[in-house]
Formats: structure tokens, C-alpha cells, sequence
């Protein structure tokens, strides 16, 4: 194994076991639920946008395997304290990693700790565990239908 491989695997575990935001935010604001059928992963996510578009607070709470935890996990720390704008963009550059679609030299510093999950484009099943709380985010933002699923 590579140590890209390496650190993926020790990522993903750490915060499948001490995920990082998890439980209620009884005053949010921006509600979605999401579910992947395929592998049984659910999670609700909760925010608290305020008037300046930033999302001060979020939370998820939810069963599924550990790439959809530790995804949700990373995810909400790394959109907390961010404009919806800043989260909305964000959600675009994941979703572009997992599936694939950037050069082998993409520069992704901006992505932080979440290019760990670059790993998983080698596996289409687990792009849906990985991308499902990015797809619940965006539709909690949007504030369209506030239940997605992958399929
Ligand atoms: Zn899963």
C-alpha cells in the first residue's frame, strides 16, 4: 500500500471512531436528511446560517459505514465557519475528486484534510458513501426538497 493509501485508512477510521460534530443543533436554521440505499448509510445534517450567508454551526447525526461518517465528520468541520458560497464550492471540488474528474497534479491545498478521499474514486460503490453529506449539504442549503438520495 502507498502511503496515500496509509493515511486514507488512518483518517478514516480516527473519525469513524471520534466523529467530529455529531448530535443535535436544536436552533438550525437549514435541515436535510440523506440516505444511500446501496450501502444503508443515513445521516441528518442540521446548520445554523446566519444573515451574512456564514454558516456558524453544523451537525450530523446518523448510522452508516465508516467512509460515510468520517466523510460527514470531516466535512462539517471543514464548511464550519465558511459562507454558503465558500461551502457551495467546496462541495464542487469533492465532488470532482471523488469521481475522478481532476488531473493526477491537481493542486489540493484548498481541499485540506478532505483530499484523503481521493482514494475512493477507484471505487464507485464508495463515491456514494463519501459524497452523500456533501449532496445533503447542498440540498440543505438550496433549501429545495430536504430528503436526497444517492440513487
Ligand atoms: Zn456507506
Amino acid at each position: 500500500m502507498s502511503d496515500v493509501d496509509d493515511l486514507y485508512q488512518e483518517q478514516i477510521l480516527e473519525h469513524h471512531k471520534h466523529p467530529r460534530n455529531f448530535g443535535e443543533l436544536p436552533d438550525a436554521n437549514r435541515v436535510a436528511n440523506g440516505h444511500n440505499p446501496l450501502c444503508g448509510d443515513k445521516l441528518v445534517l442540521a446548520l445554523k446560517v446566519n444573515d451574512a450567508n456564514v454558516i456558524t454551526d453544523v451537525m450530523f447525526q446518523g448510522s452508516g459505514c465508516a467512509i460515510s461518517r468520517a466523510s460527514a465528520s470531516m466535512m462539517t468541520g471543514a464548511i464550519k465557519g465558511k459562507t454558503v458560497e465558500e461551502a457551495e464550492k467546496m462541495y464542487g471540488r469533492f465532488h470532482d475528486l471523488v469521481t475522478g474528474q481532476l488531473p493526477d497534479d491537481a493542486d489540493l491545498s484548498d481541499l485540506g484534510k478532505l483530499a484523503v478521499f481521493s482514494g475512493v474514486k477507484e471505487y464507485p460503490a464508495r463515491v456514494k458513501c463519501a459524497s452523500l453529506c456533501w449532496h445533503t449539504l447542498k440540498a440543505a442549503l438550496d433549501g429545495g426538497d430536504p430528503t436526497v438520495t444517492t440513487e
